[in-house]
């Protein structure tokens, strides 16, 4: 039997007493891009609209199990697969989101970014799947349909980093800060884990200001978060706390790690060598307050950030250039 013969045996087993030819015609013509896998994850039906969609015609799949390539570029099996291979707990780890579609079992929606191997572009694909169940009860084959959702998801991502970052610097921005601060409080004060933050302050920036313009001072704040930001670990957030000053949340680390993590960004800063003519000192510079808390549900995360202030303030008054610590029986715990 080939491929299409197969494809009108199922339609037929599948809607007894129906023209499954046309049905699976009518498939053929969608529109939205849609495949149909065999009980054994056999591609039989693979319509032109998916053919658009994945860049892949449909001699080159039908009567493969090799659908999931036409879609990834590292082996990982499509939606479809997981229904037939009763794999449904990985959908979770595979895919950005996922529902249930309706109340009859197996009928489920994905969405997730797929590498499009051979259209060439990257998109974020929303996946409906339905299983096909012979006339006995038993699955005989799994349809997939695909929605293209890039241009939606990239109008949300774009939504979101308008929210949450920072125009000038691209760091995150206040709103996010004070969100992740809380977060990060709320899971050191579960997990019993110190919680240090840094508040970074750019010394003499008026006069920077005064000798090259709001541009140059401008074009000098980008240069200073760049160079603040590079000594970011994957769980750290470094923010745009107001005009010339960042704050670093650091989960998980001792006021010792935070101390040393501030002394990098400070050197770091210095060696950027952006020279500050109206002030003392010959090149831009930061002080840093450091200060670390064991969260306990009798403190504030303000607590923290008043107590890193009072540092960076002692950091200023000491002659600025430099970091400045906060013992945890100085402050906020
Ligand atoms: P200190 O060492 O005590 O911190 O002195 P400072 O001059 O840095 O502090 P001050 O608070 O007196 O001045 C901060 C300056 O930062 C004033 C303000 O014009 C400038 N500033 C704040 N936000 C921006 C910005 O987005 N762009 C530019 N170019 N300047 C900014
Ligand atoms: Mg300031
Ligand atoms: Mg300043």
């Amino acid at each position: 039997m080939n491929n299409s013969q197969k494809a009108q045996h199922l339609m037929d087993v599948t809607y007894p007493g129906q023209a499954g030819g046309d049905t699976f015609r009518l498939l053929e013509l969608l529109a939205i891009p849609a495949f149909v896998l065999d009980a054994r994850g056999h591609a039989i039906a693979w319509n032109r609209a998916c053919e658009r969609l994945t860049g892949v015609p449909r001699y080159e799949v039908l009567g493969s199990a090799n659908a999931w390539s036409c879609f990834h570029r590292d082996p990982r099996p499509t939606l479809a697969d997981l229904l037939i291979q009763e794999r449904m707990d990985e959908v979770g780890a595979l895919y950005d989101a996922h529902a249930q579609l309706c109340d009859e079992p197996g009928h489920l929606s994905a969405e997730g970014w797929c590498d499009m191997p051979y259209a060439g572009r990257r998109r974020y694909l929303a996946v409906d799947v339905s299983p096909i169940c012979d006339e006995h009860g038993h699955l005989a084959a799994v349809v997939e349909t695909l929605r293209d959702m890039t241009d939606e998801k990239q109008a949300q991502i774009s939504l979101e980093q308008l929210a949450t970052r920072d125009g000038l610097t691209g760091l995150a921005n206040r709103r996010c800060f004070d969100d992740t601060l809380h977060a990060e409080w709320q899971r050191a004060l579960r997990q019993q884990q110190p919680l240090s933050l840094l508040m970074v302050d750019v010394d003499n920036f008026k006069q920077y200001n005064d000798a090259y313009g709001h541009v140059g001072g401008d074009e000098c704040l980008r240069r200073v978060a760049g160079a603040v930001a590079k000594e970011m670990r994957a769980n750290d957030l470094v923010a745009r706390y107001g005009g010339e000053e960042f704050a670093v949340i650091l989960p998980n680390q001792s006021l010792k790690g935070a101390a040393i993590v501030a002394e990098r960004m400070r050197c770091r800063v210095e060696q950027l060598h952006l020279p500050n003519l109206g002030a003392a000192k010959q090149f831009v510079t930061i002080s840093v307050g450091a200060a670390t808390a064991l969260p306990a549900p009798e403190y504030e995360p303000s607590q923290l950030l008043a107590t890193a202030d009072a540092a960076l303030y002692r950091a200023k008054h000491m002659g600025r250039n430099r970091i400045s610590l906060t013992r945890e029986s100085d402050g906020a715990a």
